[in-house]
């Protein structure tokens, strides 16, 4: 069976472990924890870079760091993983849906202005599969009406816009490091800002709330979402092969392009100026049940895939107002992740699209 992922764990990562183990710092304090936040801040060109644990709190901390509570309403594109939409629910606020572009499968910044009430407080713009969402158009809508940027890089690490990392283009941005993203530490996250004063809020909300310079004294409710001195050691190694990794996705977005080329398959297209770092590759087939088709005779020849995110608009927690997100639907009903990891061999590729073509025959 070629699973639809599989981390790369072979560079330091047993030997930075090792040393956590040796040394005993095996907990939130230690060099990893501080060694991987400044390099990953140095990797993505960010100022401030905050470990937690996982990629879900990194969202809960960005809305809390900003402010965000009851009354208050995040846009939010259905398209996205579960935890985008219910971060925004864990701070009391309204997560309010926005349809994605057929071609990029981002979010639909046209369709911005038409959402916006005096509740409208910032718009989470979540970069899909890898690919960026509009940020320079969302920059100046943002500007306009004065809402804050939240980006969800979970998908995007190493993604570019004219040059500049994803993540860098909002007041706070979230990583995670789930098992299956392109840079791992088993569970794992990151919050990164420009800004000063939103780190030194993150950091302290994320630290049980203690206040600097004195013991056992917390100032404010806060949470314990850090990361242990282990996580970040594997990350750190996964850091020091990332460029590796996104090359590797890159050149397999490229080769599966190629050979599924001449069939009726639709793929995510790249806009002019962007590097997509292509955290999984998806095809669309002609409907849902040619997808669930053609998922079960790839299971059959040994090929893992996974269905494309199913839009959270439809969920039961959030389907209360039976909304219409046409493109959403349309995307989402006939999707499926082809096995997308930096290991992967021309072999398993071209096994993969003979498995494919053979359907089509
Ligand atoms: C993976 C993912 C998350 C959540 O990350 P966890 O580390 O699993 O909590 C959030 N948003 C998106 C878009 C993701 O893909």
């Amino acid at each position: 069976m070629i699973p639809v992922y599989q981390p790369d764990l072979s560079g330091n990562e047993k030997r930075y472990v090792n040393e956590c183990l040796d040394s005993s710092w095996i907990s939130s304090k230690g060099r990893f924890v501080t060694d991987f936040e400044q390099s990953f801040a140095d990797y993505t060109q960010t100022k401030y870079a905050a470990s937690v644990a996982n990629g879900t709190v990194a969202l809960h901390l960005a809305l809390l760091a900003l402010g965000i509570g009851p009354g208050d309403e995040v846009i939010v594109p259905s398209f996205t993983y579960i935890a985008s939409v219910n971060a925004i629910r864990y701070v009391g606020a309204t997560p309010v849906f926005v349809d994605i572009e057929p071609a990029s499968w981002q979010l639909d910044v046209s369709q911005l202005r038409a959402l916006f009430n005096k509740n409208t407080k910032a718009i989470m713009a979540v970069h899909i599969y890898g690919h960026p969402c509009d940020m320079p158009a969302l920059q100046q809508l943002a500007r306009q009406y004065r809402l804050y940027l939240i980006e969800d890089c979970a998908e995007a690490f190493g993604t570019q816009i004219d040059g500049q990392h994803v993540g860098t283009f909002s007041d706070v941005a979230t990583y995670s490091f789930f098992g299956n993203k392109t840079v791992t530490t088993g569970e794992g996250g990151m919050v990164v800002t420009q800004c000063p004063e939103l780190d030194a809020k993150i950091r302290h909300l994320k630290g049980q709330g203690l206040m600097s310079g004195r013991e056992y004294w917390h100032d404010i409710i806060g949470y314990n979402y850090r990361m242990t001195n282990i996580c970040a050691a594997i990350g750190l190694a996964q850091l020091e092969r990332a460029p590796l990794f996104i090359s590797k996705k890159q050149a397999l977005a490229h080769r599966y392009q190629q050979l599924l080329a001449d069939l009726p398959l639709t793929f995510q297209q790249v806009k002019a100026g962007i590097t997509h770092s292509w955290w999984m590759f998806s095809i669309l087939t002609g409907d849902a049940a040619e997808r669930d088709a053609l998922r079960q005779h790839l299971w059959n020849e040994g090929v893992e895939t996974r269905p494309l995110f199913n839009p959270v608009h439809q969920m039961p927690m959030y389907a209360i107002d039976k909304q219409s997100l046409p493109v959403t639907e349309w995307i989402a009903g006939r999707g499926m992740n082809l096995p997308s990891w930096p290991g992967m061999t021309d072999e398993m590729l071209q096994r993969i699209s003979t498995a494919i073509r053979t359907f089509y025959r």
